[in-house]
């Protein structure tokens, strides 16, 4: 077939970037930013740009695989035997312990159709309520504050309020990676408008605070105090609109009591920034003409998640700051179709068209609506205890869908004990790779990106048809298709003779049953289908039936969705995060985000190209932290919590405060022995549920592993990975990453306090080609030292490097560089290990700073050493000039190499 377009959406981030798909019907040639779409006018980031470079085949889950014991392997089988067999445990399941005994855990990642059918399932056929997702994990927190402050879950913004604002305060999100292009908006916007005044609030000095005029680097967990400290400002200044107050809101006055006591002394002292700071963030709000304020997991993922919604909505009634251009609160989504689930109803407490599961009323209607008797009133599960109900036994059979929970879930010890304990677990998954693969006795093979057909909603309300450009691969199957023809199973034994709840054969269909569950809800979506969306682009909601266009702004007439119409001041005070640091456990570990790499690396955890910015998991401490630890950039600790471990290196951050650590998110078991949800904690928010991700007390254990292993494979990275991780799964410490552009590689680093048998060296160096044939090895059996090179064609193939590994950034390098010369000969001949070169020693390896131009770090560094400013940079090197995630960091480079950076007051 001739190369074609397909016009889609990126499946990553909650922007719901508009992508063009090239290819040629049978596979994904190519990627770029579509022009017309509303949230990035043709841009994407590096995640975005590398869309057609993930998802390698040999991942994926391409025929559904069956095991009939726990102990037993999956073995191959047919859909209509993998999904009878599915029908009749969970028949037998419900009719032996009731419906509650099973439960659904969803993803954020699901289209809007995949989401409804599932929630029919749950709902209207089997009677249960357990039906979550991970966007427990993302936006519950959130939902909770706009419905208690606003009455309904509806962020009242629209992007274009980025351009429009006159004071962004951006809290909790490292935004520059997170929700990278509608950061280049705003950093569009600041540069026409340079008036502008972006705020900051975040622990940490991210990219993010390159754009700040104000960086408030709060303490962990404190943002409910600072946010009552700014409102105490509002209103001891008079920085407030009395007739919005009065007009449109109730419940200043208990609010008011309250936030007397947090005086700027009180508060600045509690958040650890002086008054100075506070004083300016309070006068920029109160004063700036337009209030924008932009939040994401660092609000959320906390045990006061509502309370800080609420406490930073506050500050937008106050201010009147609502409801016109450039004004309004406006959470950044984590997950492409987050949105989508939760107008779905795909939390637990939901159902369809923004109705509750505990409303009688609303029960009513949803069932009179797809024709059953009634709905269960039963309180479904969360996320966290759902997967506390499979580990105590009351969850029988559990369907997991598009997520990785053995990777996700804060506490993995219990996560996967539950896992393991649960009689049947069903895994519905594109990727059969992931952390939780291993624990599903029925793996039923998904479509994936590119590959279905249907809806999502992003950070914007903004609904965007997601097209179809190829089929899937092996026998994967669209979500919904796979859960329609479950659920039509199911009912021949649960409503046997009854017509048919699921009667959908394509997701239009789904689409058109599930808005008119929309009507009159304040999401009104009637006047959407697929084919309007194909006519008119894009569109947010409300869109009821008859007007043309979707809705930018909520809320313009100070009429909000609660029974009087006003918006409600919530009065919670500040409760601290639930583990503060103590003597036990000295350091607040924070997680966060990487700029190439998305949530749990399932799909870009296969392109080496994203692994060029950051290669692995490091734990970052301020300098001072690594001094008082005695520790050097590169060694490994024990990083410790009240739940587990997991050994890892650390890094020299000076964006961190002492006292603290930062550790991405991303790095679960299979690229980090133990994965990093090993340390965290599963405390939860009371009203949202949502997990404290964000926030664990930790210390640092040193740990002796003298014994280092280097080793990397070029070729076919997943076969490699698959065969290798498990044979080094006893190794204390464990690392594996991708490496290369054109010629991807496995690289794997671990190190034990001894040298381990030689025969499972002898199997490691099998599995990487280096026991025969061209291999140039040495072995020095009495230090218990050994390398190992195969060479052909004068091109190092593979390595080994055993006992000790100083050599190994020199040789990556070499390998980088496709040399093999005579001084690699001499070196591996030679009984010292050390390499040629003081560099080979200490230096890591050159790490890709721009990755859509492959400029590396060096590269930079060096053309800003030859008095190159940004454009030269772009000029010369090319690096900036397409997706622009690099160019925070070449500006930090650049204002570094200038004098130090300060950016608070
Ligand atoms: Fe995808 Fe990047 Fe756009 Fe997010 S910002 S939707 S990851 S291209």
């Amino acid at each position: 077939m001739s190369r074609q377009t397909t016009a889609s959406t990126c499946c990553y981030c909650g922007v719901g970037c508009g992508v063009l798909i090239e290819h040629d019907g049978q596979q994904i040639l190519g990627v770029s930013g579509d022009p017309a779409h509303p949230a990035n006018f043709g841009k994407l980031c590096s995640k975005g740009a590398c869309l057609h470079l993930t998802g390698d085949l040999a991942a994926r889950a391409l025929y559904p695989q069956l095991r009939l014991g726990k102990r037993l392997p999956r073995s191959r089988t047919d859909w209509d035997s993998a999904l009878q067999h599915a029908a009749n445990v969970f028949a037998a399941t419900i009719a032996e312990h009731g419906p509650d005994s099973v439960a659904f855990y969803l993803s954020g990642q699901l289209l809007t159709e995949d989401y409804y059918v599932f929630n029919k399932l749950a709902r209207a056929l089997v009677g249960t309520n357990n039906i979550d997702s991970n966007s427990r994990l993302c936006m519950s927190s959130a939902v909770v504050g706009y419905k208690r402050s606003l009455g309904a879950d509806a962020p009242p913004c629209s992007y274009e309020d980025l351009e429009q604002s006159d004071c962004v305060m951006i809290v909790g999100s490292n935004m520059a990676y997170a929700h990278p292009v509608l950061f280049r908006r705003l950093e569009q916007a600041k540069r026409l408008r340079p008036q502008m005044k972006v705020i900051v609030i975040d622990p940490r000095r991210t990219d993010t605070c390159d754009l700040a005029d104000l960086h408030l680097a709060i303490l962990p967990g404190t943002d409910v105090a600072l946010f009552h400290g700014i409102l105490h400002l509002l209103l001891w200044e008079g920085w407030v609109d009395r007739a919005f107050i009065e007009a449109h809101t109730e419940g200043l006055a208990p609010l008011k009591t309250l936030v007397r006591d947090y005086t700027p002394h009180m508060v600045a002292q509690l958040c650890g920034i002086n008054v100075e700071q506070l004083q300016a963030c309070a006068q920029w709000i109160g004063t700036a003409p337009s209030f924008l304020s932009l939040w994401c997991m660092g609000l959320n993922q906390s045990t006061s998640g509502s309370a800080k919604n609420s406490a930073l909505i506050n500050l937008h009634l106050a201010t009147g700051q609502i409801g016109r251009p450039g004004a309004g609160p406006f959470s950044l989504t984590g997950q492409p179709n987050a949105m989508g689930g939760r107008e779905t109803g795909s939390l637990s407490n939901l159902l369809p068209g923004h109705r509750e599961a505990a409303n009688p009323e609303h029960r009513a209607q949803v069932a009179h609506y797809w024709g059953v008797e009634q709905l269960p009133e039963r309180t479904g599960l969360t996320a966290i205890e759902l997967f506390e109900q499979v580990k105590s036994g009351r969850i029988k059979a559990l369907w997991i869908a598009c997520t990785n929970p053995a990777q996700s879930l804060p506490d993995q010890q219990s996560v996967r004990a539950a896992l393991e304990a649960c009689p049947f677990v069903v895994l519905q998954e594109a990727f059969r790779t992931t952390e939780t693969a291993p624990f599903a006795d029925l793996l039923l093979p998904a479509a994936s990106w590119g590959e279905k057909d249907g809806t999502v909603t992003n950070s914007e309300r903004r609904i965007s048809h997601v097209r179809r450009a190829i089929k899937a691969p092996g026998e994967a199957r669209p979500d919904w298709a796979i859960t329609v023809d479950f659920a039509q199973r199911l009912e021949q034994q649960l409503r046997p003779g009854k017509p048919s709840l699921f009667t959908f054969t394509e997701p239009a269909q789904v689409f058109d049953e599930y808005k008119h569950l929309t009507q009159g809800r304040d999401l009104d979506l009637c006047g959407i289908s697929h084919a309007l969306l194909d006519r008119l682009g894009p569109q947010q909601w409300p869109f009821p039936s008859g007007v043309e266009h979707g809705t930018a702004r909520l809320y313009g007439d100070g009429v909000f969705p609660t029974a009087n119409g006003r918006a409600q001041f919530v009065c919670d005070p500040y409760q601290a995060a639930k583990e503060q640091r103590d003597a036990r456990f000295p350091l607040t570990l924070i997680t966060g985000r990487l700029r190439d790499q998305w949530h749990g690396m399932s799909r870009t955890g296969t392109a080496a190209q994203l692994f060029g910015h950051v290669s692995e998991a490091v734990l970052s401490l301020h300098p001072d932290e690594l001094r008082r630890h005695r520790l050097q950039n590169g060694d490994l600790v024990s990083l410790k919590s009240r739940r587990g471990s997991v050994i890892v290196a650390v890094g020299s951050d000076d964006g961190i405060r002492p006292g603290q650590a930062f550790l991405p998110m991303h790095w679960g078991d299979r690229f980090l022995k133990g994965g990093i949800n090993a340390v965290t904690q599963s405390a939860f928010d009371p009203l949202s549920k949502q997990p404290e991700l964000k926030h664990s007390g930790v210390r640092l254990e040193p740990v002796h592993l003298p014994w280092h292993l280097f080793a990397l494979i070029e070729g076919n990275v997943q076969q490699h990975f698959e065969a290798l991780r498990p044979l080094c799964d006893s190794f204390s410490y464990l690392s594996l990453s991708l490496t290369g552009r054109e010629r991807p590689a496995l690289l794997i680093r671990a190190a034990h306090a001894q040298a381990p048998d030689s025969l499972l060296l002898k199997d490691i160096d099998h599995l990487l080609g280096l026991s025969h044939g061209p291999v140039l090895a040495y072995d020095d059996p009495r230090r218990a030292i050994g390398k190992r090179v195969r060479i052909e064609q004068g091109r190092i193939i593979a390595i080994r490097l055993a006992g000790e590994t100083l050599a190994q950034h020199w040789l990556h390098n070499l390998w980088l560089e496709g040399r093999a010369d005579e001084q690699l000969r001499r070196w591996l001949l030679a009984p010292m290990s050390t390499p040629p070169g003081a560099a080979g020693l200490s230096s890591p390896n050159n790490k890709t700073l721009c990755n859509c131009k492959n400029v590396s770090l060096n590269a930079v560094c060096a053309g800003i050493e030859r008095g190159l400013d940004l454009d030269g940079l772009k000029q010369q090197l090319g690096c900036g000039t397409q997706c622009g995630s690099c160019i925070p960091e070449i500006k930090r480079l650049l204002a570094a190499s200038a004098q130090p950076i300060a950016i608070t007051l």
